[in-house]
């Protein structure tokens, strides 16, 4: 059997539209509505007393003062005992043959599938994410679960290759993403055989523990699979620092995969670290389809994607035409922001607090900066922050060299498309990259030149699908293995090969 992608809902159809205001009835939750604690899922007990509880607020409903959920927090002690119990691999999951681990993990997809509306509705409520915005990483996840258990034939026709997993395996996600990015993490570990330890994103950990839900309930039992939310210090001095765990899958900060490298030379680790991606905009694109791709890669999820386009780099003629600049006005503005209960929205609220970069690039202006559409706030609501333009950005500042994680698109001007790929590179990061242009030599010259991970060409540059577009990058937005998901050769991170007849 080959392997598909799966299929997006298509919200136009009336039966999808019933579907999806169930989704509203069941996770729009009300003040007046008592959360049950999301329990710590280590060794098969759900453990919740006497821990941290976090509270989860659904800013879409921040006046409201609505709970998404509840969560606990885990201890030093509670973290120790998951790894013990991980190495000790208590179900015997490690030494399953691969079939079997990929008959069990087959039935996770079918969960997966049958929970969509749940998985939207608790990254809706605790996240922001608008419905389709998640829609889609649930397919993604479908896809991770059939795609790495059916990856491992690359390997498996050299006959003589044996292979095992490397042992305990942990999962740090981010919460941007958060159903596709932990749940392939999870995957994958569990498909090269592995137990695995998920310390699930403190904005996004209720919606990890639905997706976690789905591999339980799905027959993986809960010492194979254990959610141990917690804060990151404690994760780093007592999760990353224990030399029982084998391997670490980031998406993260550049600096956090620093720190575990530098807690643990010798842990193995593969981290997607970020991008600060940009889209070329030459004089021979069409630019009404320029327009359109980049306000989608800019400003969806708030721009909230390692993959957005933050940067818009355009050929001369282009940065002068008035036009252009008035339909990318007009398109960043039309779409809406707001609630994500409200199916007019097209980007819903900001994960976290305004702060960081981000913060510094909405309250300053460089040398000959302005703003094309000045950042203001919908509904007085200090998450739901409106697609801003900034024009005039110099090669060199500080927007053009750090990643916001925000609606913020940056316009720098360059001479030609030489120069354009030059601002690029020099970003020093590589994840992914866009061009917009009908002219098949400008196209190839970009290829050749750019330094990036996935290069997108009169498209959006975020969305990649499993093995279509295997996602992942290079320079300062891949650190340790770094190895793109979603291709053949992802899973053989996580395994050990043995030769079975050796010479002695
Ligand atoms: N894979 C996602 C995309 O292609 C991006 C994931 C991320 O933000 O790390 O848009």
């Amino acid at each position: 059997k080959h392997y598909h992608a799966e299929a997006d809902t298509d919200f136009v159809l009336p039966a999808n539209q019933e579907w999806a205001r169930n989704i509203v009835k069941k996770w729009k939750f009300t003040k007046d509505t008592v959360h049950a604690i999301t329990p710590i899922v280590i060794g098969g007990l759900d453990i919740t007393e006497n821990r941290i509880v976090v509270d989860a607020i659904d800013k879409s409903l921040l006046k409201e003062g609505v709970l998404a959920g509840r969560f606990a927090n885990a201890n030093a002690e509670d973290i120790k005992k998951a790894v013990e119990v991980a190495k000790a691999d208590v179900d015997g999951w490690r030494s399953l043959t691969h079939a079997q681990r990929q008959a069990a993990l087959k039935l996770v997809a079918i969960k997966v599938r049958d929970r969509r509306g749940d998985l939207i509705g608790v990254a809706a409520a605790e996240v922001g994410k608008v419905f389709t915005e998640t829609d889609v990483e649930v397919s993604e996840a479908v896809d991770f679960l059939e795609f790495y258990p059916y990856s491992t034939q690359y390997f498996e026709k050299y006959e003589n290759l044996e292979f095992s997993g490397r042992g305990v395996g942990v999962v740090i996600p981010p919460w941007n993403f958060p159903v596709a990015i932990p749940l392939g993490g999870v995957a994958s570990a569990l498909a090269a055989g592995n137990t695995v330890i998920i310390k699930p994103a403190s904005s996004a950990a209720l919606t990890a523990y639905e997706m976690c839900k789905c591999f339980w309930d799905a027959g993986i039992s809960k010492n194979v699979l254990q959610f141990v939310p917690c804060a990151g210090a404690l994760a780093g001095e007592h999760l990353i620092a224990n030399k029982d765990v084998d391997f670490v899958i980031l998406t993260g900060g550049e600096d956090t995969a620093k720190t575990m490298l530098k807690t643990r030379p010798d842990l193995f680790l593969t981290a997607e670290t970020g991008g600060k991606d940009a889209t070329i905009v030459t004089n021979m694109a069409d630019r009404e389809q320029a327009v359109k791709n980049v306000c989608q890669s800019a400003f969806a999820n708030s721009g909230q994607k390692c993959s957005a386009t933050s940067l818009l780099v355009l050929e001369e003629e282009v940065y002068n035409d008035e036009g252009f600049k008035k339909a990318l006005i007009d398109t960043a503005s039309s779409m809406s922001v707001g609630s994500v209960w409200d199916f007019k929205n097209r980007i819903g609220t900001l994960a976290n607090k305004v702060s960081g970069n981000l913060e510094k690039a909405l309250n300053t202006l460089e040398k000959n900066e302005s703003w094309l559409l000045a950042p203001s706030y919908a509904q007085d609501n200090e998450y739901m922050l409106k697609p801003a333009i900034k024009w005039g950005v110099s090669e060199g500042s500080f927007i053009h060299k750090n990643e916001l994680f925000g609606p913020v698109l940056a316009v720098i001007k360059a001479n030609n498309l030489e120069h354009a790929v030059k601002i690029v590179n020099d970003t020093g990061y590589g994840l992914t990259s866009g061009i917009e242009s009908l002219d098949e030599r400008e196209v190839t010259y970009w290829k050749e030149n750019l330094k990036a991970g996935n290069l997108y060409i009169n498209r959006g540059t975020t969305g990649a699908i499993v093995l279509r577009q295997p996602f992942g990058g290079m320079g300062k937005s891949a650190i340790g293995a770094g190895r793109k998901v979603g291709i053949f050769n992802y899973i053989t991170q996580f395994v050990e090969f043995k030769e079975k007849s050796a010479p002695k």
